[in-house]
């Protein structure tokens, strides 16, 4: 007997057939003798849906109120399964973010987990073997009394918190891909399974646009055969270009602090040198959903900043190139840049850590950039 965590996507909960055949794997699970939480994403395109609509209802909406319509998706999800389970004869009990409660910070649309407590979850499954079902991706600031949400793909992360919180043996991410692959198998089909992959590769894939989670991440075995390990892409960022800026100390700090007051998390950051020793332009990166909001909010410190004018795009994605060999290979970034260069793609931006290095381009590339680099690391399979 154990206690495990069942995390299904959204592809796993797309309709009732789906939940359905969910609710027979949790039965399963539960008839084996095992004490079970699961944690559902909402359904597959719901999330989507739900910020398009924020989106449309105002360019500039309030943060807080982005989330009491994104989070609504779970709820759908997790009440839907919880009534499944309950026809099939399984105690079950859905939980929203608030009611258990899942504890965040107030960075509303990336808000960090803070606390979970799992006692009550547990006095139920020894009380009555009751089923958990948890609305992912949502928590609850304690100072505000506000919903917050994880960030996109969250409910992978609160798998995880439910995971430590009740002190399961294990956490299963369902979803509709069977591993981790060297880029995104729907955009390169020569993508590869991976048998193993280091535990800080497997962050960075993660964290630049790789969506699924590791099911074992391998720290204590080197890999020195590969340079690079994979590619992540990213659709989710816009860039936004301040023309003119005084080239003055403190400037930055004008622009970044702001941004950071508002939760706006900048990513890429580039400076030209100044030409004239006056001024000077600089471009970065924000998440796609925050660029109006960035936008203003560097607009409205114009007096002191001090610029010309702001251009931005929203159509441009992210691509990232990983591998621990990075570290000790020089060149790896260089010949990406001119694989791209050789397809005429244009590199918006460059950023690189000791890891990994990430371009900017434009989004209409994203595929055809990720299939060249790909191939060009010796990823394709035979
Ligand atoms: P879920 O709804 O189950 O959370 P996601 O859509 O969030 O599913 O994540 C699974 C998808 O991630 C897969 O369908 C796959 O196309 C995509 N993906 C992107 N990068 C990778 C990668 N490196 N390995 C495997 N899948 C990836
Ligand atoms: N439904 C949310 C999203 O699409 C969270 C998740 O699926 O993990 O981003
Ligand atoms: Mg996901």
């Amino acid at each position: 007997m154990a206690r495990l965590v069942m995390k299904f996507g959204g592809t796993s909960v797309a309709d009732m057939d789906r939940i359905r055949n969910v609710a027979r794997h949790v039965k399963r699970e539960v008839d084996a003798g095992h004490d079970v939480a699961v944690v559902v994403s909402a359904m597959s395109g719901k999330t989507n849906e739900l910020v398009a609509w924020c989106r449309e209802a105002s360019p500039l909406h309030d943060a807080r109120e982005y989330d009491a319509v994104v989070s609504s998706g779970e709820n759908v999800t997790a009440g839907l399964l919880a009534i499944t389970l309950q026809g099939m004869g399984v105690q079950a009990r859905s939980w929203q973010g608030w009611q258990l409660p899942m504890l965040t910070d107030n960075a509303h649309g990336s808000a960090r987990i803070l606390d979970l407590d799992g006692s009550e979850l547990v006095k139920r499954f020894k009380e009555r073997k009751e089923v958990a079902v948890i609305a992912g991706f949502q928590g609850v600031n304690k100072e505000t009394n506000r919903i917050t949400t994880l960030g996109r793909g969250g409910s992978d992360t609160s798998a995880v918190a439910v995971a430590a919180a009740i002190g399961a043996e294990r956490c299963d991410i369902y979803t509709d891909v069977d591993g981790v692959y060297t880029t995104g198998p729907r955009v390169v089909p020569k993508a590869r399974r991976m048998d193993k992959i280091a535990f800080e590769e497997m962050l960075e894939l993660a964290s630049l646009g790789a969506k699924v989670m590791p099911v074992r991440c391998d720290e204590s075995e080197i890999m020195e055969q590969q340079v690079v390990t994979g590619i992540a892409f990213s659709k989710d960022e816009a860039q936004i270009s301040i023309r003119r800026v005084e080239d003055k100390p403190g400037v930055a700090a004008a622009i970044f602090g702001p941004l950071a007051e508002n939760n706006i998390n900048v990513d890429m950051i580039v400076q030209n040198v100044s030409a004239d020793g006056k001024t000077t332009d600089l471009t970065f990166t924000v998440p796609a959903a925050d660029y109006e909001r960035a936008r203003a909010t560097i607009e409205k410190a114009k007096g002191k900043i001090g610029f010309d004018r702001i251009d931005g795009a929203t159509d441009v994605s992210k691509v990232s190139v990983i591998g621990i060999g990075m570290r000790s290979h020089a060149g790896v970034a260089a010949q990406a840049f001119g694989a791209l260069s050789e397809k005429s793609i244009n590199i918006r931006a460059i950023t690189t850590s000791e890891i990994k290095f990430s371009v900017l381009i434009d989004a209409a590339y994203t595929e055809l950039a990720v299939r060249t680099l790909h191939s060009l690391y010796g990823l394709d399979k035979a």
